[in-house]
């Protein structure tokens, strides 16, 4: 029969590899509760209008890359590209600026982007992303690199950088549009066509362009900092102020104007410096206008998302700490089988970690079987050892080999893995 295959650019997570997965979620889990942080589970799909509002209509993300649909009833759904949105608008529609003064919020899932796949690039991919609402002061900026700092080092991942800028408000922004269009303005027919479109519509866009061109171009355009009012100047500095009590590392990149529209001031990125041309492992930045913008009151907020394929390419599994393959109990005859379902329901209910091969079959090939499973401790169950009473339990890495009677398993089984 013709084999059904995956679908390009969406990957299965495999044993060997899943085993990191929830390590490093483990790990960013703990640490958001370390900072005050709740996990909000967002829904998969959305109306298509909550991300051409928030993202920005001009954005790769909007013009290209989303998946979207029309429901039964006619209504536009899209697959959410990212997570800030639906954060925003469950923040709003919930109210939860009332039961708490300031919200931080975290979410774990997938997303899903139509985007060419190469590596580090996928068309469902999976981010860990944070919120937090409700505090404009610079310090709280800080507060969110310093959480993704100790995350990384928590995980030892070597090589991140995180470079960091300001792109400013909607009060000094203008003054660097009209400088950004006049430095573009005769070099429209240089850039890409989607720039071109752009430069009217988004100038600030040419800047996150991936071109090669226009990001040569780019590198020598004005710089948002230069442009910054006084308000924006001094949140800049605070941040870096804080950064440097947290003792976070940082540096400038002017360049860096991340690739959607509802950011204001703080923009950051922590780079991969071994991961290639798909460099970003986490990226974020404040948006103090958004949920203004999508219908609820003016409320401050900066956030990040982190993106989980590219991160696990930077984590050393050897590190980890491996899960124990525990106890395989091999058992040699029907009735001695019955008995070994017996026990392994009772070790399974103390939580001692224990499986065993239903179906039988010799005792060399049940052996054979818990070594590939790497099982510590074998507990085998014959006729003759059923009539007694007793198991045998052989210690896998030592080889050696002792008899418990059956009264006596669990609190043994206990001590000899704790
Ligand atoms: P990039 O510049 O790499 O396209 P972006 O600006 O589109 O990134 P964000 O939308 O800010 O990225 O997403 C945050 C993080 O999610 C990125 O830094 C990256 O680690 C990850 N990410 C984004 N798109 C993908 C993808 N298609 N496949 C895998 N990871 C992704
Ligand atoms: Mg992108």
């Amino acid at each position: 029969m013709k084999q059904v295959q995956g679908i390009k650019g969406v990957r299965d997570v495999l044993p060997g590899e899943s085993e990191a997965w929830r390590h490093i979620l483990q790990k960013a889990r703990d640490i958001f509760h370390t900072f005050g942080y709740s996990e909000i589970i967002i829904p998969v799909i959305e109306f298509t209008e909550l991300f051409t509002r928030s993202i920005g209509e001009t954005t790769d993300i909007v013009e290209k890359e989303m998946y979207t649909f029309d429901d039964r009833d006619g209504k536009k759904i899209t697959l959410r590209p990212e997570g800030t949105a639906s954060v925003v608008r469950a923040y709003i529609e919930h109210n939860l600026r009332e039961t708490s003064p300031f919200s931080k919020l975290y979410y774990i899932g997938p997303m899903f982007r139509r985007e060419r796949p190469q590596a580090g690039r996928y068309r469902q991919f999976y981010q860990i992303g944070a919120e937090v609402f409700g505090i404009g002061h610079s310090m709280i900026d800080a507060e969110v690199l310093s959480m993704l700092n100790l995350l990384f080092d928590s995980l030892n991942i070597k090589g991140v950088e995180l470079q960091i800028n300001s792109i400013g408000c909607p009060q000094c922004r203008p003054a660097f549009r009209e400088a950004l269009k006049g430095f573009f303005a005769d070099k429209i027919s240089e850039l890409c066509e989607n720039c071109q479109r752009r430069f009217e519509s988004n100038p600030l866009r040419i800047l996150d362009c991936k071109a090669t061109h226009c990001h040569e171009l780019a590198e020598k355009a004005p710089k948002t900092l230069d442009y910054l009012c006084s308000e924006c100047l001094t949140h800049f500095k605070g941040l870096q102020d804080s950064l440097k009590t947290a003792g976070v590392p940082y540096v400038l990149n002017e360049g860096l104007v991340r690739g959607l529209d509802y950011y204001t001031r703080t923009t950051f990125e922590f780079v991969g410096t071994s991961l290639g041309a798909q460099n970003a492992v986490a990226a974020g930045g404040r948006y103090d206008n958004l949920v203004e913008e999508l219908g609820g009151p003016a409320t401050p907020a900066i956030g990040f998302s982190i993106g989980m394929e590219r991160l696990v390419s930077l984590f050393d599994d050897s590190s980890m700490e491996r899960p124990s393959a525990g106890i395989f109990i091999a058992a040699l005859g029907e009735a001695a089988q019955e008995k070994a379902f017996s026990l392994l329901t009772q070790l399974h209910q103390q939580g001692i970690p224990a499986v065993m091969d239903h179906s039988g079959g010799s005792l060399k090939s049940q052996m054979r079987k818990a070594d590939k499973l790497n099982a510590e401790h074998v507990l085998i169950i014959g006729e003759d050892e059923l009539a007694r009473g007793v198991v045998i339990l052989r210690d896998m890495k030592n080889k050696t080999q002792e008899e418990l009677p059956f009264s006596e398993i669990a609190q043994r089984l206990k001590g000899v893995r704790s």
